[in-house]
Order: structure tokens, then sequence, then C-alpha cells
């Protein structure tokens, strides 16, 4: 049985992680109209994995006898003045993301809980992956610059 603290805090985590995948889509429909189609599939399936990651911790939640809830989820931003800056705020997003994930292992940890500590480590892993391909993708633009943007949208266009 997981604990009332824990739990409200995964809780916490999930609504987290809905507001996650609102941001992508609101960053997919900016791309789709701006003609990025490729940056814009990008975000999709970014969006969906973040939907994921809320229904890995509800099931979590519910598997160990908790309380699975969908909490308020806030509006996001809708408006951004470039490819880079979208990338720039992914990566800021994602950075958040980490310290908020490491906020539960130190919870999980003072709950003494070890089924969540180990349950916590794979997002603890994702979030690692998360920053790399963000400031990847903040790098590649900012090297090659507006010419190659196009190629760098259709080569993200390919993404499953
Ligand atoms: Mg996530």
């Amino acid at each position: 049985m997981i604990s009332q603290k824990l739990q409200d805090a995964i809780n916490g985590q999930i609504t987290k992680e809905i507001w996650s995948a609102n941001l992508y889509l609101s960053m997919a429909f900016y791309f789709d109209k701006e003609g990025f189609n490729g940056f814009a599939n990008w975000m999709k399936k970014q969006s969906q994995e973040e939907m994921d990651h809320a229904y890995t911790m509800a099931n979590y939640i519910i598997k160990r006898g908790g309380t699975a809830r969908v909490g308020q989820i806030d509006a996001v931003p809708e408006s951004w003045n470039s490819p880079l800056e979208v990338f720039e705020k992914v990566y800021e997003h994602e950075c958040t993301v980490s310290k908020s994930i490491d906020d539960l292992v130190d919870i999980a940890s003072a709950e003494r809980d070890k089924a969540t500590q180990d349950f916590l480590w794979s997002f603890v892993r994702e979030q690692v992956e998360e920053e790399a391909t963000a400031s990847g993708i903040v790098d590649r633009i900012r090297k090659m610059g507006d010419s190659a943007i196009f190629n760098l949208d259709q080569q993200y266009g390919s993404r499953q």
C-alpha cells in the first residue's frame, strides 16, 4: 500500500505530465500553422509520450492500492517567435520536469518506499534522455541557422 503523501505527490506529477502533453500539443499546432509539419509531427509524438507517462503513473498508484486522480490542468502557452524559441522552451521545461521527478524520489525515500523509488528511477533515466534530446535540437538549430531549418523539419517528420 502506498502512503497518502506519496500518492498525492505522484497524482500531482500526473497533472504535470498532462500539462506537458498539452504544452507539446500546443507547440504542434503552432508548427502546423507555420508550415513546419515535421516539427509538428515530432511534437505530437512528444505529447503522446507525456500522456503515456501519466497513464503509467496512474496504473502504478492503482496497483499499489491508491487512487489515481486528474487534477486541474492550467492553460498552456500558444505562441512563440521561432522554432529555436520553441525548442529552447522545451529544454527549459524538461529541466523543470527533471527537478520535479527528483523531488518525488526524495519523498519516496523519506517515506522509505522502496518500490516507488524503483518505479521512479525509470523516469529519472528518461529525463536524462529528454534533456539531451532537447538541448541537442537547440544546438543544431543554433549552428545550422535558418537556412537549414527546413531540412531539420523534414528529418523530424519521420519520428514514430
Ligand atoms: Mg514526461
